[in-house]
């Protein structure tokens, strides 16, 4: 399922060469067209036609427009059934480009190479696609597994250090939640670099990937994937509606930390490994000013996240490094607690 790519891209060629598509079809957007296309095509060996597609850089683009353009340039192309979709990209790139594959003449097959790390170690892997409507996040999509999805920590080079920082949020969401050797080495990295994270990607993307395999529809332990969310993607729309956007890394590493204290104030993670996490989060994340949102405002938003049943906010928390649970129901008063921590952090 994951492949980690030499250098000459052996892995992806001896796929390509088995499946024996049509026709190829590289999703890119601007960015990854100038770093990683030509590191691909000069190591793509094959007779195969193929055409490359290019979208503009943005999660602006992950809309129905964008599909819709997509599906009229396949159907411009005759791509048939027995075509192949690579997406070469980040997580914009591959939910976007999975969406279309899977629903174009009601499928055909797709591969994922990220390009980002927040594309390696999550959005790539679990099959979930899709676009955003009217404001809604990933509100439309399909479960769709890619048939591969290969790995080249190289591209992370030239990826913005923010983006890096974006990413590496979601590895140590990994380690809290399900594997506490993976938080100890990674909270040990003396500086977050690409070479220094390179070799943890694997172990991060298989956390992720074993979660999955367990409970594919997310009815149950997939849950904890969702760990530094709820405040997080609380916290994310309030910035986006009111100020300059932050990024989803930083919303978590964010979310994270409130949510670390919500498992101390609901008595499931003790005080020595509440505050050995904090610690560890704040080390690479700084403290972004919150006190101008209202916390009502906050609580209000997370009732209306998607993944909880109207007017009940369930948690998915860590209960000590390396373990989680889900489904788990707070007293607001605790979340307010929580909130009100994080704010007099700074
Ligand atoms: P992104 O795809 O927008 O990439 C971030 C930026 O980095 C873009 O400007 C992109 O052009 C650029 N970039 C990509 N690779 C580069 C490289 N190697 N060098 C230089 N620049 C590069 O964003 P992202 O953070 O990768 O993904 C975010 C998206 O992923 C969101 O839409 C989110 O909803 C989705 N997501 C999906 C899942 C899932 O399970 N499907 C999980 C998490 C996130
Ligand atoms: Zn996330």
């Amino acid at each position: 399922m994951i492949s980690v790519l030499d250098k000459n891209f052996t892995q992806l060629n001896t796929f390509i060469q088995q499946l024996n598509p049509t026709q190829l079809l590289i999703l890119v957007d601007e960015n990854t067209h100038e770093f990683c296309l030509p590191v691909l095509l000069g190591n793509l060996e094959t007779e195969i036609s193929f055409e490359i597609i290019e979208i503009e850089a943005g999660e602006e683009m992950k809309t129905l427009e964008t599909a819709a353009q997509l599906w009229e340039i396949l159907t411009e192309f005759n791509t048939d059934r027995k075509a192949l979709m690579i997406n070469l990209g980040g997580g914009v790139i591959t939910d976007m480009g999975g969406f279309v594959a899977s629903t174009y003449k009601r499928g055909i097959k797709f591969i994922n190479i990220p390009t980002t790390l927040l594309g390696m170690c999550d959005a790539s892997i679990g099959g979930k696609t899709g676009i955003d409507h009217q404001f809604l996040k990933n509100i439309i999509g399909t479960f769709a597994e890619p048939e591969e999805i290969f790995v080249y920590p190289d591209f992370l080079k030239t990826l913005p250090f923010a983006q890096l920082c974006s990413g590496f949020a979601e590895m140590l969401k990994h380690g809290l939640i399900a594997d506490k050797k993976h938080w100890q080495e990674l909270k040990n990295l003396p500086e977050l670099l690409p070479e220094n994270i390179y070799p943890f990607i694997e172990t991060s993307m298989k956390i992720k990937e074993n979660v999955v395999l367990e409970d594919f529809r997310e009815e149950n332990i997939r849950k904890t994937l969702n760990f530094g969310h709820t405040i997080g993607h609380a916290l994310e729309s309030l910035f986006l509606k009111n100020t300059t956007p932050i990024l989803h890394g930083e919303a978590v590493a964010l979310g994270m930390i409130c949510e670390t204290q919500l498992s101390f104030l609901q008595n499931l993670l003790s005080a020595e490994e509440t505050e050995e996490i904090i610690a560890g989060i704040l080390k690479f994340f700084p403290i972004i000013a919150i006190a101008q949102f209202n916390d009502n405002e906050i609580v209000d938003l997370m009732k209306n996240d998607k993944k909880n049943a109207a007017g009940s906010i369930k948690f998915s928390l860590v209960t000590s490094i390396g373990k989680s649970t889900f489904d788990v129901s707070v007293l607001t008063e605790n979340i307010l607690q929580a909130l009100n921590f994080y704010k007099n952090l700074g």
